[in-house]
């Protein structure tokens, strides 16, 4: 939609006197200004706010979000980040006043029933990747990595044992190595083997009495089980390592297998990608860490634990005693927690299996759908998501990935992820999610094969319809023009 609202700034928009209410004269008598606020303390003149009407205000925000996609608005597909529909339910009762309203240093006798849900989060957060020492503290996925490689250090030096190295496959998400480097590890890549999988010779070579840590997703980012993983951590744990599995990817085995049972030793959870937190847009997250006992010791606090009295269970907040100590404010990011409580609570552990298995068949049969047009360059079946390539159309008439992702705006589809895994020339990354039905993808493999049939030019243009095209993708990262030139002090 393009009209005056959406494309013009409010500064601009305004009319000097323009009010969104106008008071009745105030019958208070004035008293003199300066007996209510010394001149020194005022300024000259009022700030130069914007002048409008209240419909003017909610006509400028509503257009402008409009302009954006979202879940709520469109198909998703989004590989790795798993943009499943966010049901509006739990965003009621997440703003319920005993959690919404509760204030953080609110006394654990006054909380009891938050911290309730709370620990029956740890617990089924526990039971789902068996292992049961949990931790909700961690903002996010990558909080995560980085707390659960700062909980080894601590278990490493703690037994006398020096070890520096974390090693992690060449497909893994780029904040595997970042949480390493910044935890204080050196970080060593393996190469995947010919079939996108980790190759346990490369890997069995390469570990060591110096290895830390290895760091696995699984399935891995190209949307395959990780077969060998039990032997992966057989041979980690054989040299004296821990094996962290990067949980983003549990959409795809949740109540089916869980990371403790394959060889795993710790692992974070994304709850606003696999338990329904609205996400995007760098928040907000949450990335609770699992563990084995043996680490358990050196979780950040504070722990909800439960206590049995005469008078019932109570709950209260703990420090392990050999904690790294905190890593953000208070318990986690309870909003985002309750969500995935919610979510949990609502499925059950037939329905949380469910998930899984749906997700996994939508994923096969979009698969299904494309993989004459766009190849896949790993397998023939996936797990939750699978990663395309269009390296092909690229030889054959200079078609990219991210011609296909832009023109999908058009056709009114988020793009996939882009050129991730590095491991497969112009990849597009596809995760349906559970929450689509057959018709939207069947709706989704249409267009796609429209777009890679459309005359190469069409696509290189792209997008045609959205407000804006394509921008410098790493001026905006690392320059961003975060606001109007003419509200912010000269530079
Ligand atoms: C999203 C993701 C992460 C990072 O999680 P955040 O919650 O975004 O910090 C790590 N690994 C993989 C594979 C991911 O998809």
């Amino acid at each position: 939609m393009r009209n005056q609202a959406a494309t013009q700034l409010l500064s601009e928009l305004s009319v000097p006197g323009r009010r969104a209410a106008v008071f009745p004269p105030s019958d208070v008598p004035d008293r003199p200004l300066d007996e209510l606020i010394p001149t020194r303390f005022r300024s000259s003149a009022p700030p130069p706010l914007p002048e409008l009407t209240e419909p003017d205000v909610v006509r400028h925000f509503v257009n402008l979000s409009t302009l954006n996609m979202c879940v709520d608005t469109h198909f998703y597909p989004l590989g790795s980040c798993t943009m499943k529909y966010n049901p509006k339910r739990h965003e009621r009762l997440a703003r319920l006043s005993g959690i919404g309203d509760v204030h953080p240093h609110a006394r654990a006798e006054d909380t009891q029933g938050l911290l309730e849900m709370l620990y029956e989060l740890q617990e089924m957060l526990g039971e789902i990747a068996g292992l049961p020492a949990v931790t909700l503290q961690p903002a996010a996925g990558a909080q995560g990595e980085f707390t659960a490689l700062l909980v080894a250090a601590a278990y490493f030096r703690d037994r006398g044992e020096r070890r520096t190295r974390v090693l992690f496959p060449s497909s893994a998400h780029g904040t595997n190595p970042a949480s390493a480097a910044l935890a204080g590890f050196d970080c060593v890549q393996l190469n995947s083997s010919v079939n996108g999988l980790v190759d346990v010779r490369e890997l069995t070579s390469k570990i060591d009495e110096s290895t830390a840590v290895f760091m696995i997703t699984n399935p891995n980012t190209l949307g395959l089980f990780e077969k060998d993983i039990a032997e992966i951590a057989r041979r980690v744990h054989d040299v004296g390592g821990l094996v962290y599995i990067d949980g983003a990817n549990m959409n795809a085995i949740l109540g089916i297998t869980r990371p403790g049972d394959f060889g795993g030793d710790m692992m974070h959870y994304n709850v606003h990608k696999t338990f329904t937190g609205p996400h995007g847009a760098g928040g907000p997250g949450a990335g609770p860490i699992a563990v084995r006992p043996l680490l358990a010791d050196y979780l950040p606090g504070p722990i909800i634990a439960r206590k049995d009295t005469p008078d019932g269970p109570r709950y209260e907040l703990t420090t392990p005693p050999k904690s790294i100590g905190r890593m953000r404010s208070f318990f986690g990011n309870v909003g985002i927690l309750m969500r995935g409580w919610f979510y949990l609570r609502t499925l059950g552990a037939q329905g949380v299996r469910e998930v899984s298995e749906t997700a996994v068949l939508n994923a096969n049969y979009l698969l299904a759908k494309l993989k004459d047009v766009l190849p896949v360059s790993h397998g023939d079946r996936c797990m939750h998501e699978f990663v395309a390539s269009a390296k092909g159309l690229k030889a054959e008439r200079g078609v990219t990935a991210m011609d296909i992702a832009k023109r999908l705006l058009d056709f009114g589809y988020h793009a996939p992820t882009v050129y991730f895994p590095l491991v497969v020339a112009e990849a597009l990354m596809i995760e349906p999610t559970e929450t689509e039905s057959r018709e939207t993808l069947d709706l989704f493999a249409a267009a796609i094969r429209e777009i890679v049939a459309e005359d190469p030019q069409t696509l290189r243009d792209a997008p045609h319809r959205t407000s804006v095209r394509r921008p410098d993708e790493v001026a905006a990262g690392r320059r961003p023009v975060v606001c109007w030139q003419g509200a912010c002090e000269p530079a």
